[in-house]
């Protein structure tokens, strides 16, 4: 239930609307109670057991028995003045007035749901990519790609098979249901009290079938995360999976997964088909009561209603079990989107980390130098930076060496905040870099890694990306283009700029995808420049064109460049070895070959090959 009030959370913007489609469900459900009770004097003129009133009795809006005596009162002298086969036209041309009426009220209230249905899923769907947008790189390496992937789109979507198609019962009919009971007591109190006492009985039995269906529904989004996340993997690894012949493996393992999760859908549908059938059999049941009763209480003459009055009671009644069907219904459709409910929260609720203090600091320029103090950081349980003391003055050019997984690349990951340092602070001419605006610091950084990031979209979008299509100059792409070496691959293409890369670039060489990436770091213009094993993927026609793509990067910025060949990073102004999370080592290339340590072994290594 808690879950239902959670969703409802997010109906709170669109209460107008709620109120509105509560109104006319209102409206609409007067309509039908008023048409039920003008099928009484029908009746009883059929029954030919009027029993017309002598004069017009007192009159008062209270009190029912007045209303329904003056009632009668009134078709009484209709039918003295125009015949019964005259009132009978004319009552049943207002009956179909009334359905028309009640009906027309109900798609209005339809009509007004329809925004809420769809705003609410809408508002989930945008609030889960935005916080995926937020949310620290560190959420991801714990959670599966697929598994994100299946709660904003399967989760999403069983919340508006599930949930929001549920709000129309939700809203309609309790409505209903206390406006037909009312309407019973009204009729007969003491026999109605038998409903209300049986209906909480089926309640309990349908609730304790609902927990375990959304059980069940937990377990089925979760296999669902699995089905995307192993599709997500294959596409992107389908190149290897065909050359190690490993197609037959993948398709079994996908295989099992879905049927393992076909099973737990089948096991779940089955039991919420339950709802229909069960709470049917429990409504009859209801009635065949009431009309065992009822019809003894009647036959017997030990209560005012007469026998047309009972049949219109037993109708009422009848007309209860839809309503009561389709909350069941309702009731059960959310037991299982609450699982997806959950799963969406778990999202949206997952820690931030990386905050922004309520008064960061802006921050416009970078002047003076960045410096990491006594900094220690850990991933999870492995220690991974110990004790880093480095001062990066304004425009030098700053190299981390180093054997592989030697904390080089979280070293720079600590700079954009990708990271917060564990131990220690960097601070960024002279200030903490916790303390300041993160989107700042961040517009002072431009990035190229070695694994190039590039979207589906032409080669001007993917430069553009950082400045925004619509702002940039188509000159300023090209000359950013020119500097980073990109300008003539890019005319030769099809399109020229306008050319679509393919999924990650894949229409691109290694060595072109490269090249974007440094024009879109030249298009920002950073005055800070990190380099990540930029040229490492590259071969050395490319290496050569991106080397010097990078070169004209590097100028009059402030750089730190992480390098695999040791050639390219020569002139640094200071170089640091990195081993184990420790620097070994630090000076100019010069000092660093005569000292004959990690950094000369290093460099004999390479030259060798
Ligand atoms: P380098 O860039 O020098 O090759 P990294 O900084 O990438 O090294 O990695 C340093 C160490 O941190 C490695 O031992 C690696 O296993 C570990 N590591 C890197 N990323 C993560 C992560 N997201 N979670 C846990 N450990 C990580
Ligand atoms: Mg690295």
């Amino acid at each position: 239930m808690n879950k239902l009030i959670k969703i409802l959370k997010y109906i709170v913007p669109y209460w107008g609307y709620a109120l509105l489609n509560v109104i006319f469900n209102i409206i609409s459900v007067l309509f039908s109670l008023v048409s039920f009770a003008l099928f009484i004097p029908v009746l009883q003129m059929l029954f030919k057991t009027t029993k017309i009133p002598e004069s017009a009795p007192d009159f008062s809006i209270y009190n029912f028995n007045s209303i329904k005596e003056n009632f009668y009162y009134y078709i009484g002298h209709q039918i003295s003045i125009y015949g019964e086969l005259q009132v009978l036209f004319y009552i049943c041309l207002i009956i179909v007035g009334l359905f028309f009426l009640k009906n027309l009220f109900k798609y209005l209230s339809m009509f007004f749901l329809a925004p809420i249905r769809n705003g609410v899923v809408r508002d989930i769907r945008n609030n889960m990519f935005t916080k995926i947008l937020i949310l620290p790189l560190s959420y991801y390496t714990e959670q599966r790609k697929g598994d994100l992937m299946s709660r904003i789109t399967s989760d999403v979507q069983e919340i508006e098979w599930s949930i929001m198609s549920s709000l129309e019962a939700i809203f309609r009919d309790p409505i209903t249901i206390i406006a037909y009971l009312i309407t019973l007591i009204i009729f007969s109190s003491s026999l109605t009290l038998f409903v209300i006492v049986l209906l909480p009985v089926s309640g309990y039995i349908i609730s304790k079938i609902g927990k375990s269906l959304k059980r069940t529904s937990a377990k089925g989004q979760k296999k669902m995360g699995e089905i995307l996340s192993i599709v997500e993997e294959t596409i992107e690894g389908l190149r290897i999976i065909k050359a190690f012949n490993a197609i037959d493996t993948s398709d079994e393992n996908f295989q099992n997964t879905n049927q393992k999760y076909t099973r737990l859908m089948i096991r779940l549908y089955r039991k919420r088909d339950l709802a229909s059938p069960l709470s049917e059999f429990l409504g009859t049941l209801v009635l065949v009561v009431v009309l065992w009763f009822g019809g003894k209480l009647v036959l017997g003459n030990q209560t005012s209603m007469d026998a047309a009055a009972f049949l219109v009671y037993i109708s009422i009644c009848s007309q209860l079990l839809p309503p009561i069907k389709s909350i069941t219904k309702a009731f059960y459709n959310i037991q299982k989107g609450a699982a997806s409910v959950e799963r969406i929260e778990h999202v949206l609720n997952a820690d931030e980390v990386i905050i922004e203090k309520p008064n960061a600091i802006p921050i416009k320029s970078f002047n003076e130098k960045i410096e990491y103090k006594n900094v220690s950081f850990r991933y999870e349980k492995k220690d991974v930076l110990k004790n880093i003391n480095l001062e990066i003055p304004k425009g030098k050019t700053i190299a981390l060496v180093g054997a592989s997984g030697g904390g080089k690349t979280t070293m720079v990951n600590l700079l954009p905040r990708f990271y917060d340092v564990t131990k220690g602070e960097i601070l960024f001419d002279g200030n903490n870099l916790k303390d300041l605006v993160i989107y700042d610091i961040r517009n002072l950084m431009g990035i190229v890694t070695q694994e190039t990031v590039l979207f589906n979209d032409t080669v001007f979008n993917n430069i553009a990306l950082a400045v925004g299509s619509n702002e940039v100059k188509k000159e300023d792409v090209i000359s950013a283009a020119k500097i980073a070496n990109a300008h003539d691959f890019i005319s030769a293409l099809p399109d020229g700029y306008n050319t679509n890369i393919g999924d990650k670039g894949a229409k691109l060489s290694g060595g072109q995808k490269q090249r974007i990436s440094i024009a879109r770091a030249v298009l920002k213009n950073p005055p800070i420049l990190i380099l990540d094993e930029a040229t490492s993927s590259l071969d050395t026609e490319s290496e050569r064109l991106v080397q010097q793509a990078i070169e004209n990067l590097m100028q009059n910025r402030t750089s730190i460049v992480i390098a695999h060949r040791l050639s390219t990073i020569q002139y640094a102004d200071e170089i640091i070895v990195l081993k184990d999370g420790e620097i070994v080592e630090r000076g100019n290339h010069k000092n660093l070959l005569e000292k004959a340590g990690v950094y000369k072994r290093l460099y004999d290594m390479q030259s060798f090959v």
